[in-house]
């Protein structure tokens, strides 16, 4: 279900960061001469002779299922191919150690970028991220397929493009292992981007929790990389969806109403991503100022 990458075929350097009991490295993956020519045009400069640029996903030491969940993932990946997903190269097993080998992706996570450049960066930058990141996520709801862990995080900048005339070019990350294999503490933690109804043991995950994951994601974009509650103690989160608390949301009225939408605690109230889209359009012909201060909404 998903290509087997051997030991002696991948380079690891430096370690780029921890993510949900993975640690995270750049390095290399050889290539056979066969592949030289199918590929895609971001991984070019990305080329020498040590291989391809890639992320090496280091699974930590851990329980059966969890490397189970982490082989999912890969497997999910492997089966699906769009413009705004990121590329999965394979899953390489040495010893005890899971690898997963994936496309790297130049500047890095999205939150980062947004802290960084929220000075540069415009409303239309922000509504074409948004946007490549819904159709990465409707060809994902054609497929019936779920993600689980959209975040701004888990966006990666393929381009910037900040400056005059360019526009950015972002993808989805894979979402690690899967939520069902998380502790309840590490969903808690998701909170407010993880959906209220994937909180509770054994929920099963579907398509609805990525259009929540997706709303709050957006307001994230909104305000360059901050979302607030993300902050706070596991009891706190865990009130604050226990007692259906709303997120602020920015000043433009239609923005906000869009934003609600995808943020409703009835799953299936919020809208497909087939609706999103159409929407996200809709509003950015309008152009209103998303970059504004957010108010908050009335229980
Ligand atoms: P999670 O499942 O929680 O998302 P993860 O294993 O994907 O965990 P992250 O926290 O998403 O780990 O990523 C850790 C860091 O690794 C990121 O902040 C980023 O700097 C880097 N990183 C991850 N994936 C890539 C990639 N494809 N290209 C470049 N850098 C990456
Ligand atoms: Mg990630």
């Amino acid at each position: 279900r998903f290509h087997q990458i051997k030991d002696k075929e991948i380079t690891k350097e430096q370690h780029l960061g921890r993510g949900t009991r993975t640690n995270i490295y750049a390095g290399w993956l050889k290539v056979h001469s066969s592949l030289e020519d199918d590929d895609d045009e971001s991984n070019n400069n990305h080329r020498n002779v040590k291989g391809i640029r890639v992320v090496l996903k280091i699974l930590d030491q851990s329980h059966k299922d969890i490397a189970l969940a982490f082989f999912e993932t890969a497997s999910l990946m492997s089966q699906v191919s769009h413009c705004h997903l990121v590329f999965v190269h394979g899953v390489s097993v040495k010893g005890s150690e899971n690898i997963m080998v994936e496309e790297f992706v130049e500047f890095g996570p999205l939150d980062v970028l947004l802290h960084r450049e929220k000075a540069h960066v415009t409303p239309q930058w922000k509504f074409t991220v948004a946007k490549q990141l819904a159709s990465a996520l409707c060809y994902l709801e054609t497929k019936r397929l779920v993600h689980g862990n959209v975040c701004g995080k888990n966006i990666l900048v393929v381009r910037k493009g900040l400056e005059e005339g360019m526009s950015p070019f972002v993808k989805l990350s894979d979402p690690g292992i899967s939520q069902s294999a998380l502790s309840r503490a590490e969903r808690v933690e998701r909170i407010p981007w993880i959906a209220p109804e994937c909180i509770a043991d054994g929920a099963r995950i579907r398509s609805a929790a990525d259009q929540w994951s997706f709303g709050a994601t957006l307001l994230e974009i909104c305000n360059n990389g901050d979302l607030p509650i993300s902050g706070s103690t596991l009891p706190e989160k865990e009130r604050f969806y226990e007692t259906q608390s709303r997120l602020a949301v920015p000043s433009s009225q239609e923005l906000a109403s869009f934003i609600s939408m995808c943020l409703t605690y009835d799953p299936a109230a919020r809208p497909s991503f087939r609706t999103i889209l159409r929407e996200l359009t809709e509003i950015q012909i309008k152009n209103p100022d998303i970059s504004s201060e957010c108010e908050s909404l009335p229980d």
